[in-house]
């Protein structure tokens, strides 16, 4: 069977990207995080003074958005591939506190979605790729093989975010680190156009009680079943 195409979303901190990177890696796929493209263009508008404190006029950013070009590129040492906004290596910098509470705004503007859709969509046209984000198996692959959405209890997803953040020496309690995933889940639910919602053909992963072995193993478990059930469909 030729190579497949692997949806996963689900809401924030929930641990879409380390299922992700862990299965493209096993599967040798290539993998692609959606949100790290929202949040270059996001990066993009703060430093050119577009965005400023959630404030943007919608017009200037639909034309600003001709000059951002995203790419990924994949860094040998690190073993995993980092994002690219025009041309300079932003992997840090959008995963700041400030980029988590501004993009969402942002990645609620049609233009801004319809230009990532269609760079991802191009990215994953050959199959043999795992996207993780909110509108993977809805909007951007809706003929995925395999779609995953995932979910977590609020506090263990508080919790394992309030810990990385903790890493990277930012002081927020918990329960700030709380009210901010509840806020982004929020916006990413309620936006007009592609709104994070489970596919209806997408098999629910709860990895509230689960470690990151167990996430993967049960992963593998359904995409195996899966490509099966295609095999015995095709012959
Ligand atoms: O996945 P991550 O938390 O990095 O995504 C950052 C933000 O980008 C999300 O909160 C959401 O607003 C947006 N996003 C989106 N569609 C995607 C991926 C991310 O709207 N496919």
């Amino acid at each position: 069977m030729s190579e497949i195409t692997i949806a996963i979303d689900g809401y924030s901190s929930c641990g879409k990207s380390t299922l992700a990177k862990a299965l493209a890696n096993h599967l040798n796929y290539i993998y692609v995080d959606s949100g790290a493209m929202y949040r270059a263009v996001t990066l993009h508008l703060m430093n050119t003074g577009l965005l400023k404190d959630g404030h943007f006029i919608h017009q200037q950013v639909i034309d600003e958005l001709s000059r951002v070009d995203i790419r990924f590129q994949y860094n040998k040492e690190q073993g995993k591939s980092e994002t690219y906004l025009n041309g300079e290596n932003v992997e840090k910098d959008i995963r700041t506190l400030e980029i988590s509470r501004q993009v969402s705004a942002i990645s609620a503007i049609k233009e801004v979605r319809d230009k990532l859709v269609s760079i991802q969509q191009e990215m994953g046209a050959q199959g043999g790729v795992v996207m993780d984000g909110r509108d993977i198996g809805t909007v951007v692959f809706p003929n995925a093989e395999v779609k995953l959405f995932m979910v977590a209890g609020k506090t263990i997803r508080a919790k394992r975010r309030y810990m990385e953040l903790k890493e990277k020496g930012e002081n927020l309690t918990l329960e700030e680190v709380k009210k901010s995933i509840a806020r982004r889940d929020n916006l990413d639910m309620n936006r007009e156009i592609s709104p994070l919602q489970k596919a209806q053909d997408a098999v629910e992963i709860d990895n509230t009680e689960l470690d990151e072995k167990e996430q993967f193993e049960l992963a593998l478990k359904i995409i195996n079943e899966k490509v099966r059930s295609l095999q015995t469909t095709n012959t």
